[in-house]
């Protein structure tokens, strides 16, 4: 391609298209991410920053595809937290340096059991009940605390350690942008953040769009249904009772909440909640969704004072490459779309790293070669949910 601007044009900022464009400049690419909202926007800034090692897709109490996947992960991430993995993210500080697991009384044994098989050895630890945090020591309620091998980060500092280093490789654009195939590559129209007409020349595409790339699912001519959505409404809960990260552990396979704490700028504590709250309470109202986050706490943890709580609820589909069956993708999904053209979702935050070596192995060799587009506006970094959501002044009871 004779006047190509860039190697590879990626479209989206969340968490997949800022590590994939890490990756690529590595690896001596040219490289431009395009953005038409804020970087975060999508799912990447409402997620919980949970870095997955999998045990919790083995709470049939086997391993599985889905659990293997992301077996690797905590360790690959924090190699990167170090400073000695593929992407410098030395500074991110960790939410919590262990994401934790409660089970109710109930089931204790048949927890106990599968933590203390061979299967996930060096993957949880038992806490002795000192260690417990502050908010789970309820001895009739919470019978063992368990400590993955998973950490949790802080996801709106983990976006500006990447966006800033390449801030000058991140291109603010108005709309939808229209792909045509090209000789060697691909041609991008798109609007420019001055809302001016712009046609970049790409030598391959690689849409990491969450939900948009649906969008670009009809120019390709591929069915929608090559994409699903499966939606969540988490509840949060300001002026939460304490620090606290963990799933909790009953009958069902899935965890029944999922609790991450997060600071708002007031320096108020957010309880941040998914689980199988959040999946139930998808199409719910926000009212009975917040009545039932309400029930669900006074049976789970009812020593906890949550008088002085406000609440609210955010409604968001995961966005994924589909499924026969509709469920969670065990994997990262990338999809050809169109020659030099591939769709992809990670599938999880925590799948990036992985995502970004399927694209690497697709891609043709870099050439390097990079147009000056130092005149278009960069986008902003979206704000946490915790710190633009509007808050429903609720009592207790
Ligand atoms: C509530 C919730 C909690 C989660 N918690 C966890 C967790 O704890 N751990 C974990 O590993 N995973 C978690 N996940 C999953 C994880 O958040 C997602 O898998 C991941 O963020 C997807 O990243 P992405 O970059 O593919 O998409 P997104 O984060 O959705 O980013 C897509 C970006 O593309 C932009 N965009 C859209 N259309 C266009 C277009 N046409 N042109 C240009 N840009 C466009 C959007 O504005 C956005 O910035 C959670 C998901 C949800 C919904």
């Amino acid at each position: 391609m004779a006047t190509r601007d860039v190697d590879v044009a990626i479209l989206g900022g969340g968490i997949a298209g800022l590590w994939l464009l890490a990756r690529l400049q590595t690896a001596g690419y040219s490289a431009l991410l395009l953005e038409n909202n804020a970087l975060g926007a999508g799912q990447t800034l409402a997620s919980q920053g949970i870095i997955h090692g999998g045990l919790k897709y083995a709470l049939d109490l086997k391993l599985n595809a889905a659990s293997d996947a992301l077996a690797d992960m905590p360790a690959r991430w924090r190699a990167c937290l170090a400073g000695t993995g593929e992407v410098d993210l030395r500074g991110v500080p960790l939410a919590a340096e262990r994401h934790l697991f409660w089970a109710r009384k109930t089931l204790a044994s048949r927890i106990a059991g599968f933590f203390g098989s061979k299967l996930v050895r060096g993957r949880v630890d038992a806490l002795a009940p000192a260690d417990w945090p502050a908010v789970l020591r309820d001895p009739e309620h919470v019978a063992a605390v368990y400590a993955l091998d998973e950490c949790v980060l802080d996801v709106p500092v983990l976006l500006q350690a990447l966006a800033r280093p390449r801030q000058v490789s991140i291109k603010r654009i108005h709309g939808d942008v229209h792909v045509s195939p090209a000789d060697e590559g691909v041609v991008i129209d798109c609007h420019d953040g001055y809302a001016q007409s712009r046609r970049l020349h790409a030598g391959a595409l690689v849409s990491t769009a969450g939900a948009g790339n649906e969008t670009l699912l009809a120019q390709f001519g591929l069915p929608a249904a090559a994409a699903q959505r499966r939606p969540l409404q988490m509840v949060l809960i300001d002026k939460a009772p304490g620090p606290l990260w963990a799933h909790c552990f009953d009958a069902s396979d899935k965890p029944r909440v999922t609790v991450t704490t997060h600071k708002r700028a007031d320096g108020s504590l957010v309880w941040y909640v998914g689980g199988q709250l959040a999946e139930t309470g998808a199409r719910q109202s926000a009212g009975a969704l917040i009545t039932a986050a309400k029930a669900e706490f006074a049976a789970l943890l009812p020593g906890q004072d949550f008088s002085a709580c406000r609440y609210a609820t955010l409604a968001i589909d995961r966005a994924e490459g589909a499924t026969d069956d509709g469920r969670k993708p065990d994997g990262p999904v990338l999809r050809r779309a169109a020659p030099n053209c591939w769709l992809a979702w990670p599938t999880k935050l925590a799948l990036a790293p992985q995502l970004a070596d399927q694209v690497l192995a697709e891609l043709p060799p870099p050439s390097g070669r990079a147009a000056d587009l130092s005149h278009w506006p960069a986008p902003q970094i979206a704000p946490a949910p915790w710190d633009s959501i509007a808050w429903e002044v609720a009592a207790w009871k």
